[in-house]
């Protein structure tokens, strides 16, 4: 069982040298395998893999949950589990075309407590969150998403810094990545697919609840309807 510790080397040194550069990208592809030999924090340890985002990186809207699940770390797979096929649901409801969607995690291992032979969903600690970061800004080095939703506190807390109230500014869109807490993290020249560099188009953020926070809701129906609602801001700004 993964303990809470106060400190994490972080996977900085993980990540393939000049995936930072706009010359040398390396590609989600190279990303996740690398990401396999993480041991930037100890949640490598009781989880059973790596779970990295997945979807195309040319996706126009770039969902960011929180961390793995217990199915999602059995499959490799993100969003695969109850809450997943909850988000697809409101995905479908918001008219968001789920071939435009690329999907990860703030952290990218399970962590857990085992409780008999279940285990139990733990929060990531801000050590985890800061520890996994690295992996997120080295996905968004390749992407060139025009929306980018972050669902749930932990993501908010990755992306926006641990000060950004999900319940008071969600279903706002703000600019990318200019809200984010280090926009230079995020800030990139993009590349066509020849490599030239092309013109940044202004990209928007908006942040909701995680698809748990639904399940785990007392009126899971009207947590639902918010859900999609602020889905169908992310569905309504995107270009035509
Ligand atoms: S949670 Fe992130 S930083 Fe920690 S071991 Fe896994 S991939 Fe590395």
């Amino acid at each position: 069982m993964a303990e809470q510790t106060g400190s994490a080397p972080g996977a900085q040194r993980y990540i393939p040298p000049d995936a930072d550069t706009i010359d040398e990208l390396h590609t989600i592809d190279e990303l996740r395998t690398a990401a396999g030999g993480c041991r930037g924090c100890e949640l490598y340890r009781d989880a059973s893999q790596t779970v990295f985002g997945r979807g195309d990186e040319s996706a126009r809207v770039v969902l960011v949950g929180e961390q793995p699940g217990d199915m999602e770390d059995q499959k490799g797979l993100p969003f695969v589990g109850p809450a997943g096929r909850l988000l697809r649901r409101a995905v479908d409801d918001a008219a968001l075309d789920p071939t435009h969607l690329y999907l990860t995690n703030a952290v990218k291992h399970f962590r857990f407590q085992l409780r008999g032979k279940r285990r139990i969903h733990q929060t990531p600690d801000q050590v985890h969150i800061t520890a996994c970061r690295p992996w997120l800004v080295a996905e968004f080095a390749r992407l060139r998403p025009e929306i980018v939703v972050v669902l749930g506190a932990t993501a908010a807390k990755a992306l926006l810094g641990p000060s950004f109230r999900v319940t008071r500014q969600r279903g706002e869109l703000l600019p990318w990545p200019g809200s984010a807490q280090h926009p230079e993290d995020f800030q990139r020249v993009p590349v066509d697919s020849a490599g030239k560099r092309v013109d940044a188009p202004p990209a928007r953020l908006l942040a909701t609840i995680h698809p748990s926070a639904v399940l785990r809701a007392d009126d899971q129906d009207k947590a639902y309807e918010g859900l999609v609602a602020d889905l169908t801001v992310a569905a309504r700004a995107l270009r035509p």
